[in-house]
């Protein structure tokens, strides 16, 4: 009999976690099943359970449920209680253990997948919102020069920025508090690219060799991103590989093994 595991989201028909997973089984030959779960609005805890009780031994959570995961567990790893946010649950016995990879995803793409090292960068986090939290952690520990966050709503940003002051240097505002500084790496963790809308940027943000990073994928040159190629960032990347890389995690987090990424990244990118 087959381990069961889902995604649970709403949306979910789009998803690409079940693809992922399916790939990573074959790879590390782990006879599991992976589905795609829709919740209603107000329904996520009833799914989760339902899914446990038949049997289910593991969830992805997606948007926009990850904080009701968060409330939804009664264990939680360190990372993912510093993000308040959860992206996958393990069932264990009476355990129901939260975690989230988002953020140990989106550094190992920018480190190894994009060879961009992290230490001494400065770094400008675009958004405040459930990605922005989930990311900061592990983006302080890899110990750049700073992180300035800058957000629409400038009150969240700065807010942001008081939670991990005691992880390292981290300040937060609005856009216009950006002025004329020049960063290494700017992320996109808002979700503008949804509505191929741009965050108001000041100009001339990027410094020599600067990587340009939009969380969002599979929208191809998002106007943050043509806003970097136009503005002579040196790199320009999407958030496919944070995707598949924070299912690895959650894949080794399950079932102990951790299966290669790269192949998976190639296929989907083909696809
Ligand atoms: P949230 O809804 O929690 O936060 C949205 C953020 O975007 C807020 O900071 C909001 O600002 C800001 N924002 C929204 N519209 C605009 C706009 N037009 N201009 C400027 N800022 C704007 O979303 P999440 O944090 O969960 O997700 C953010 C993005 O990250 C999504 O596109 C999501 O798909 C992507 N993502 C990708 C992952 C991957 O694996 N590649 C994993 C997780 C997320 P304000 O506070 O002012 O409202």
């Amino acid at each position: 009999m087959p381990d069961r595991y889902a995604v649970i989201g709403n949306p979910i028909a789009h998803s690409k976690s079940p693809a992922i997973h399916a790939a990573f089984a074959r790879q590390t030959q782990q006879d599991i099943i992976y589905e795609a779960l829709l919740a209603p609005l107000d329904g996520f805890d009833a799914v989760v359970t339902s899914f446990h009780l038949n049997g289910g031994r593991g969830v992805n959570v997606t948007v926009p449920f990850k904080e009701q995961a968060f409330r939804y567990v009664n264990d939680l790893t360190e990372r993912a209680r510093v993000a308040q946010a959860v992206n996958t649950i393990k069932f264990d016995g009476d355990r129901v253990l939260g975690d989230n990879t988002d953020g140990v995803g989106l550094t190992r793409d920018i480190v190894h997948n994009l060879a961009f090292p992290l230490e001494r960068r400065r770094i400008l986090l675009l958004g405040a919102g459930g990605a922005a939290r989930g990311v900061l952690g592990p983006l302080i520990a890899a110990r750049p020069a700073e992180v300035v966050i800058a957000n629409r709503t400038a009150a969240r940003a700065a807010q942001l920025a008081r939670v991990f002051s005691s992880h390292g240097p981290v300040r937060g505002g609005g856009y216009e508090e950006i002025g004329y500084a020049r960063f290494d790496l700017v992320i996109n963790a808002t979700s503008a690219s949804l509505d191929n809308a741009l965050p108001p940027l000041p100009p001339d943000i990027f410094a020599p060799g600067a990587l340009a990073y939009d969380m969002m994928y599979g929208k191809g040159l998002t106007p943050f991103l043509a806003f970097a190629e136009a503005q002579g960032a040196a790199r320009l990347a999407d958030g496919l590989g944070m995707l598949v890389e924070q299912a690895a995690e959650a894949f080794f987090l399950w079932r102990g093994v951790r299966p290669q990424t790269a192949p998976v990244i190639e296929t989907l990118r083909k696809a």
